[in-house]
């Protein structure tokens, strides 16, 4: 089997497919996985044990034997605790080779090999009969097939087949119940990452007002969903309008549907606002009872000292299709509809005198097809994009930077991915803007930006460049000279902060375009680098050893092998504001790289050593890239206020940061003479990625 990988190319700002051959071992995969944070979830396990054990005596007390079907084994652990808890045997199904294999180990090691059979299939290919994986029909069935929108990661088809071909009727599940909880808020924040405000610039000539298009104010969005670590969202970023409410439940031990359906719930607003958003997250019961439940509800739902940490399950963000004005106490209907993968929510106002007719009318409204974006912008920006492009206060740099440099008579040229800069350029008195958008193949932005200079009458004055930056010809320009380059720099393919520096290469491609007094904007970026210790991302890459009593070293060793796989320890993205974490060190800028100057054919080196002030666990560091726009006007991509005496830090909530985890923690106490870090950073300008070294 062929295994194609995909990774950006920064050097050329497009995605480029890797073969990989048969032994492709799924490093990349298995050292991103999200095992070690399910495997350091405490109270997810102590409560499937809890409710494994419920399961098997019932069974047992019914003078059965215990046969456990336990679906998405992974490292085993759940078939493991069934057959400690006296299971008679157990089926474990696992889909994804290596953890079969490792689950094999892991089975092996602890002394179940005779309890235990791996089996390394999908579910719904698992025979049962004589000659069958399985003997006979299990009537205990486990699994943990569930993501943050509980039924995004193929639970529901999983259940359905298994009710139907591999379990008996009436088997004990466990869990035995998910329900789905919801509640409606206002929030300009949230709101922010759906729907493109109006962008106020001062011009020379008055108050100009970028609109998004009406096609993209009436746009349902993507169905991908928006999952986030709500309990990092303060109170004051949004109002709630109802009540905590359940929307649905699913009974895992009778047999499952997963047709697309919808559900409804009457609520009546307990506060009079703008409905744009619903939250949710679920709970699961582990036994019928409901005594041993595991929730992911919020900090203000749930008292703050019982939450557990875990970035495996999460909370959603779901975005109306449209904002609606409610009044408190008013009868409205929430719907959620729901195919196999996914959910999305509708909000009806009750007519007065509710009666059948209006149910009739409410069921023809429910729109059964998932939400698809029509106006492409979704499909151009993703939400933190939208956030990011909605923010005025970075908005106000950019056209302060931009004032400073364009003159009347301005060439201007836009490198960069759905940007509004071309707009503001324009507004500010460019004579001429052109714009590359590196993306014009894929989504089609070529219509959104007619729809989008249609609303904002800006037919001809922007000229779209359809042509990679490498191929622009003179004719493109009209045979002028660029006086001046903007980026921001954003593209849509970058994963990692410095990706972004693609804005340098097509810089260094357009050279022959540039006059010879060209401005550069952002003139420079330079890369910067931060020693922390977090609250709780380190769970998500540190060895677990131990886990309920169970050995799963195995699964820590794969781990790191996986790391060190083609030396590719690598920093990895994540939005930290998500993350809390307090620096140890002061954040220091290691690299600069300056634009007004051609990409060098030299790597670019340094090394150094950072001091540990604060006392702490250094899990690892954090890098982000700041852009300097002009004299004294700077965008930071990573960390937005220095931190206090503790070390809190702020971080841009639209950009996500590169963590690189050290191999080892170091515990610093606050010495007379501070411990220091040495780093060794290389920027390869053939590749465009970035190598570090740490060493504690
Ligand atoms: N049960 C383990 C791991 C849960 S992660 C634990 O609780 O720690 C879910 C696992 O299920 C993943 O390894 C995934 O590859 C596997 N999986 C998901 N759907 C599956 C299916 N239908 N058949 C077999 N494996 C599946």
């Amino acid at each position: 089997m062929k295994t194609f990988c995909g990774r950006a190319n920064p050097t050329t700002g497009s995605m480029e497919w890797l073969e990989e051959g048969e032994d492709y071992d799924y490093h990349q995969e298995i050292a991103r996985s999200r095992y070690a944070d399910m495997l350091h979830d405490k109270d997810r396990n102590v409560k499937y044990y809890q409710g494994i054990r419920a399961a098997v005596s019932r069974v047992k007390e019914r003078g059965e034997k215990a046969i456990v079907l336990d679906i998405g084994t992974g490292t085993g652990l759940l078939s493991m605790m069934a057959a400690s808890a006296g299971a008679d045997f157990c089926y474990a199904i696992e889909v994804f080779k290596p953890m079969a294999n490792a689950a094999v180990k892991i089975v092996e090691k602890n002394g179940f090999s005779d309890k235990i059979k791996v089996i390394n299939k999908h579910s719904t290919e698992v025979t049962v009969g004589p000659d069958g994986d399985m003997q006979c029909r299990a009537n205990i069935l486990v699994t943990e097939l569930f993501d943050t929108e509980l039924i995004g990661e193929g639970a529901l088809p999983t259940y359905e087949h298994a009710h139907k071909y591999l379990v008996q009727e009436g088997c004990e599940a466990v869990p035995h119940r998910a329900t789905v909880y919801v509640q409606l808020v206002e929030s300009k924040r949230m709101w922010s990452w759906k729907k493109l405000f109006p962008v106020h610039v001062e011009a020379e000539d008055g108050e100009k007002i970028l609109v998004p298009p009406s096609e993209m104010e009436n746009c349902p969005g993507v169905p991908s969903v928006c999952d986030i670590q709500l309990n990092q969202m303060p109170s004051s970023d949004f109002t709630t309008l109802s009540d905590v409410m359940t929307m649905f439940s699913v009974d895992f031990s009778k047999p499952v549907q997963s047709a697309p359906t919808y559900y409804r719930v009457r609520l009546e607003p307990v506060k009079s606002g703008k409905a744009q958003i619903v939250l949710s997250w679920w709970d699961i019961d582990m036994d019928p009872s409901g005594m041993i439940n595991c929730t992911m509800a919020p900090y203000w739902v749930k008292p703050t000292s019982a939450l557990q940490w875990r970035d495996h399950w999460m909370q959603c963000v779901y975005f109306l299709p449209n904002e609606e004005p409610v009044l408190q106490g008013e009868k409205l209907y929430l719907t959620a509809c729901r195919d196999e993968y996914s959910v999305w929510y509708n909000l009806q106002k009750a007519r007065e005198g509710e009666n059948k007719a209006d149910e009739e009318e409410l069921k023809a409204d429910v729109r059964v097809e998932s939400p698809v974006c029509r106006c492409r912008a979704h499909l151009l920006w993703n939400r933190p994009r939208i956030g990011e492009l909605n923010d005025q206060k970075r908005t106000c740099q950019y056209i302060e930077s931009l004032r400073k440099v364009l003159k009347i008579d301005s060439v201007c040229l836009c490198i960069s991915d759905g940007s509004l800069l071309p707009v503001l350029a324009h507004y500010l008195g460019a004579k001429q803007v052109q714009y590359f958008p590196s993306r014009i193949d894929l989504y089609h932005p070529h219509e959104l930006w007619q729809a989008f200079f249609k609303a904002n009458h800006l037919e001809d004055k922007i000229k779209i460049i359809e042509a990679r930056p490498e191929l622009l010809k003179p004719s493109h320009l009209e045979d002028k000279k660029i006086s001046v380059l903007v980026g921001e720099p954003f593209f849509t393919t970058s994963l990692l902060p410095w990706h972004n520096l693609y804005f340098w290469y097509a810089r260094t491609a357009v050279s022959t375009h540039l006059a010879s007094n060209v401005t550069v904007l952002p003139q420079s970026a330079s890369l910067h680098m931060m020693i922390v210790e977090f609250q709780d991302l380190w769970r998500i890459r540190s060895p677990c050893g131990i886990c309920e009593g169970f050995d799963v070293q195995t699964m820590d060793d794969m781990i790191k092998d996986s790391l060190n796989f083609r030396e590719s320890k690598e920093a990895e993205p994540h939005p930290l504001w998500e993350y809390p974490c307090k620096s140890l060190s002061d954040p220091q800028e290691v690299l600069t790289f300056d634009f007004t100057k051609t990409v060098p054919q030299h790597c670019l080196s340094t090394e150094g050593s950072v001091k540990l002030l604060r006392k702490g666990r250094s899990h690892g560091a954090v890098l982000w890239m700041e852009y300097h726009l002009a004299a004294d006007i700077s965008v930071s991509t990573g960390l937005t206020k220095m931190s206090n005496e503790k070390g809190n830090c702020e971080w841009n909530p639209h950009c996500k940061q590169a963590v690189y985890f050290f191999s080892s923690v170091i515990e610093s106490e606050i010495l007379s003479d501070p411990t220091a870090v040495t780093y060794a950073i290389n920027f390869d300008t053939k590749t465009g990625e970035i190598a570090m070294d740490f060493k504690l």
